[in-house]
């Protein structure tokens, strides 16, 4: 098989955890502590990290349950909207009584980086005993999505839920919190920025984004001396490195180069990538050639404002990859 040609089987990816509507306004820099900025272009958009992961998934083909909550407000009736127009399931998205749906606070500068703070709102009511209510959509599924923008005990369990029904357990450590190892040993691939694969290594140096790949290897042992055998490193417009303990031919430790784009506001690229490398471990494909499809997916994501709204479906990933 051409190893970037996705294949046609699927199988279903269940998503946990959080959705925020995302207050964005764009600014020339980010402010300083203390200092008030004019910026433009206020707009109101479905987000949250598991809610992106989810779209960007069935965006690309990948047929996703999403189990998560919101408040009974307009934030999210917009936040279902959009996971509901992707083709992601939503029947397991609890409409919590007496609670406002999560909401990020984002600003955006002239390059595109982004600074946020979030409010969780309804995400804090996701407990484990909503995990074991959604077990019909654990049931047979091949891939298990995980961010800790819910808390941690819930994580913890639809882990274990993930790994008792023999799907791929995908964590993705963002925002960085302290995880016990219990959890990461759940974990059958790790997805981390370089600042969270650092700290997640307990302050161990991540080698510089021009590194030759042997440097890699210690970090990929470091993973390994905490159970998990695989990983991957995004790095920014710097692309990414797969860490595979269990790969065969495609080497151990394999570089992504970044697709090159004019990137205009790269939030949320980092969930744009774990829902398609999502998306493509669920249709069969091996970590490297997920990842290589994912890293596509999130430079594209990257050329549009917003998050949601900026995630290719997979007519666009394939017109990159020829
Ligand atoms: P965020 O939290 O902002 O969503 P992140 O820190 O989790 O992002 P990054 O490492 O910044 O994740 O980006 C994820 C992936 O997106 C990268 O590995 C890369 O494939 C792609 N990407 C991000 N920025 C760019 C860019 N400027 N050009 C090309 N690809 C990019």
């Amino acid at each position: 098989m051409n190893q970037q040609t996705p294949s046609n089987e699927t199988g279903r990816i269940v998503v946990v955890g959080s959705l925020n509507a995302d207050l964005t306004i764009y600014t020339e820099r980010l402010p300083q502590p203390g200092e008030t900025l004019h910026g433009e272009g206020f707009t109101v958009n479905p987000g949250g990290k598991s809610a992106n992961q989810a779209v960007a998934a069935g965006l690309l083909g990948g047929a996703v349950s999403l189990v998560g909550a919101v408040g009974q407000d307009s934030n999210g009736d917009m936040l279902l909207a959009s996971c509901s127009a992707a083709g992601v399931d939503v029947t397991q998205v609890n409409r919590v009584a007496g609670v406002e749906t999560g909401v990020a606070v984002v600003t955006v500068d002239a390059a595109g980086e982004n600074s946020i703070v979030i409010s969780a709102g309804a995400n804090g009511t996701l407990r484990p005993a909503d995990v074991a209510a959604a077990q019909a959509a654990f049931d047979g599924s091949s891939v298990v999505c995980l961010c800790l923008e819910v808390g941690l005990d819930t994580v913890q369990a639809a882990a274990q839920a993930g790994h008792d029904a023999g799907a791929t357990v995908l964590l993705n450590l963002s925002p960085y919190a302290p995880v016990a190892p219990e959890l990461a040993s759940l974990a059958d691939v790790l997805l981390v920025n370089a600042h969270e694969a650092s700290q997640f290594l307990g302050g161990e140096e991540i080698p510089a984004p021009d590194a030759p790949t042997s440097d890699w290897e210690p970090v990929l042992e470091h993973f390994a001396d905490r159970g998990l055998d695989r990983a991957v490193v995004t790095l920014g417009a710097n692309g990414s490195v797969v860490l595979d303990g269990l790969a065969g031919s495609e080497g151990r430790v394999v570089r992504i180069a970044p697709t090159k784009v004019d990137a205009i506001d790269t939030t949320g690229a980092g969930d744009a990538f774990t829902g398609a490398l999502a998306a493509r471990l669920a249709a069969g494909d091996s970590l490297y050639t997920s990842a290589a499809f994912a890293s596509v997916s999130a430079a594209l994501a990257a050329t549009k404002k917003g998050t949601q709204a900026a995630y290719p479906d997979e007519t666009g990933v394939n017109e990159v990859l020829g």
